[in-house]
């Protein structure tokens, strides 16, 4: 959000700009004073948690740069890769990603046998700290009807042919537990570093309805 970062006239008066703590009565801009509104009213009605407010705000934070740092780390550093996939929550903390204390986070690895697909049949549940904020068609209700009963015909709409010989696997997420895809590592990267492999990994590919893109995509 943009609004706090504007509001920084006062600090030019004390010599030391930046340093301090906001001031408890800081004025808040008009929109943001709606904002509080509108959510206290919405908290009060109990029509939202304050818990749900703070993984939205998490959400928000996030972003699928986060995601693809954590599978190029995996992909270049088997022993993360193992504790990744063991306890994603504190893999992902080594790396700075932080969830909620009541998020579960869990790591499913896409092979030769196996393609994993992710769903919240309920909602919208997400790992918003590694992939940023769900994107319309994964909150649409065709993708979380349909994702279960006909993933294969739902990745081919998003161009995502997975052969009969991979088992399709599809995960659904809840409030309490989210999940990531590792992605196959893509033929033609052994010489990449980390920094250029987290480059070939879309946002879609930890979803599970792309594959990473091939090496010549950054070389070009
Ligand atoms: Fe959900």
């Amino acid at each position: 959000m943009s609004d706090h970062d504007h509001d920084h006239s006062h600090d030019h008066q004390h010599g030391h700009p930046h340093r301090h703590p906001p001031a408890p009565d800081i004025e808040l801009s008009d929109r943001a004073k709606r904002s509080l509104a509108i959510q206290e009213l919405l908290v009060e009605k109990g029509i939202i948690g304050q818990d749900e407010i703070r993984r939205r705000v998490e959400e928000q934070r996030g972003s699928p740069m986060n995601g693809a740092k954590v599978v190029a780390r995996a992909w270049v550093d088997p022993e993360f890769k193992e504790r990744l996939l063991t306890d994603a929550r504190a893999a992902v903390a080594e790396m700075g990603f932080e969830f909620p204390d009541d998020t579960g986070l869990v790591v499913l690895e896409n092979t030769e046998d196996r393609h994993h697909l992710i769903v919240c049949t309920l909602c919208s549940c997400y790992p918003g700290a590694l992939l940023g904020p769900p994107p319309d068609w994964y909150k649409s209700l065709p993708y979380r009807s349909r994702a279960v009963n006909e993933p294969r015909s739902v990745m081919s709409e998003f161009g995502l042919e997975i052969g009969e010989e991979r088992e399709v696997r599809v995960v659904d997420s809840t409030a309490e537990l989210r999940y990531m895809i590792l992605p196959k590592r893509p033929a033609g990267t052994e010489g990449m570093s980390e920094e250029e492999l987290a480059e070939l990994v879309p946002r879609d590919s930890m979803i599970g309805v792309a594959e990473p893109m091939p090496p010549d995509t950054i070389r070009a």
